[in-house]
C-alpha cells in the first residue's frame, strides 16, 4: 500500500520503519532533513510537503509533537488536505487535545476524507518493537481500514468510539497514571521517614489494597523494581516533561467540559515543580523525590 507518513520523530520514525519492514511504499515527510535522507535509504520516497506526501497515497499517517502542528500538516495550504484523494483513510496518532483532531475531521469531511485519532502508548521502546497500544477514536468503516496497518506497528488496537475518543481514553488514563505515582510516592516516603523498610512495604502494598501499576510495575523507590527507571537513577522512561504535556490536555480538556479534576490539578503543579527544578527529562516516577528527605539526596 502507498502511505504517506508525516512527522518522523522519536515515535514517528521506528514506525515509519516498519511500515517500509512490512512491505509497503512511503511518502515520507518532516521538517528534518536526516531523518528523511535516513527513511529513504530504507526505500521510501521523500515528499516536499504534506501535500506531496498525500498525493496519491492510499493512507495518510501523521505523527506529530502538539496540536499546533497537527492543524499546520493538515489544514495549511500544503497541508494533507491539499492533496489527499476523496475517501482516503487518514489517521493522526499524535497526543494532542480532542478538539482539534475533532475540527481537523469536520474540515476533512466536507471533502470526503474520514480522519481517525490513534494515539498511542508504549513509548519509543513500542514503536521499536512494534508492540504499540493504538486507541483509535473513527468510524466503524474507518476502524476496519485502518485496523490490519496498525497491527503492523503495535499489538493492542483498540477502538474506543467515534473521533476524538482515542484521545480522552489517552489523556483520562495517563491523568490517572499521574496521580497514582504522586499516590505511591507520598506511601513509600512516609514509610521510610517512620522507619519500615521500604521493600516490606512495597510488598506489603502489592499483595493489599494500595496495589496498581505505579506500585506494582514501576515503584518509585529505587531498587524496589529492577526493571523500572527508579532503579537506573530515573533515566529511559517516560519523561516528566512529557506527563505534564498530558496532564496539561487533560485539566484544559476538564476545563472545556466544566469537570473538576482535582487531584489532577495538584499533580500537575507537582510536576511542574519538578520540571522547575531542572528534573523535567528525569522519568516522572522521580516526582518521588519530592518527599524525600535531603539526608539521602546522594542516592537520588
Ligand atoms: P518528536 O518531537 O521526537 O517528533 C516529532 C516530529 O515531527 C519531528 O521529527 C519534527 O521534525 C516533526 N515535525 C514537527 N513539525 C512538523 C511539520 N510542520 N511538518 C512535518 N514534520 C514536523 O516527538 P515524538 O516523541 O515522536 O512524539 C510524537 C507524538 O507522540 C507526540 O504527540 C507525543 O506526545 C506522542 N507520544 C510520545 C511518546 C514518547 O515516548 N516519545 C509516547 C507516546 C506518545
Amino acid at each position: 500500500m502507498k502511505i504517506a507518513f508525516i512527522g518522523l520523530g522519536n515515535m514517528g520514525a521506528p514506525m515509519a520503519r516498519n511500515l517500509i519492514k512490512a512491505g509497503h511504499a512511503l511518502n515520507l515527510f518532516d521538517l528534518n532533513q536526516a531523518v528523511l535522507k535516513e527513511l529513504a535509504e530504507l526505500g521510501g520516497t521523500i515528499s516536499s510537503s504534506p501535500r506531496d506526501a498525500a498525493q496519491g497515497a492510499e493512507l495518510v499517517i501523521t505523527m506529530l509533537p502538539a496540536a499546533a502542528h497537527v492543524r499546520s500538516v493538515w489544514l495549511n495550504e500544503d497541508g494533507v488536505l491539499a492533496g489527499i484523494g476523496k475517501g482516503v483513510p487518514a489517521v493522526d496518532c499524535s497526543t494532542i487535545d480532542p478538539q482539534t483532531i475533532r475540527d481537523v475531521a469536520a474540515a476533512a469531511a466536507k471533502q470526503g476524507v474520514a480522519v481517525a485519532d490513534a494515539p498511542v502508548s508504549g513509548g519509543t521502546g513500542g514503536a521499536q518493537a512494534g508492540t504499540l497500544t493504538f486507541m483509535v477514536g473513527a468510524n466503524p468503516e474507518l476502524f476496519a481500514t485502518l485496523q490490519p496497518v496498525l497491527a503492523q506497528m503495535g499489538r493492542n488496537i483498540v477502538h474506543c468510539g467515534k473521533v476524538g475518543t482515542g484521545q480522552i481514553a489517552k489523556i483520562c488514563n495517563n491523568l490517572l497514571l499521574a496521580i497514582s505515582m504522586v499516590g505511591v510516592s507520598e506511601a513509600m516516603a512516609l514509610g521510610d521517614a517512620l522507619g519500615i523498610d521500604t521493600s516490606v512495604l512495597a510488598g506489603i502494598i502489592n499483595s493489599s489494597t494500595g496495589r496498581c501499576w505505579s506500585s506494582e510495575m514501576y515503584n518509585p523507590w529505587p531498587g524496589i523494581v529492577e526493571t523500572a527507571p527508579a532503579s537506573r537513577g530515573y533515566t529511559g522512561g517516560f519523561g516528566a516533561e512529557l506527563m505534564l504535556k498530558d496532564l496539561g490536555l487533560a485539566t484544559e480538556a476538564a476545563r472545556q467540559a466544566h469537570q473538576p479534576v482535582v487531584l489532577g490539578a495538584v499533580a500537575q503543579q507537582l510536576y511542574q515543580a519538578m520540571s522547575q527544578r531542572g528534573d523535567g527529562g528525569k522519568d516522572f516516577s522521580a516526582i518521588i523525590n519530592s518527599y524525600r528527605k535531603p539526608a539521602i539526596e546522594g542516592q537520588r
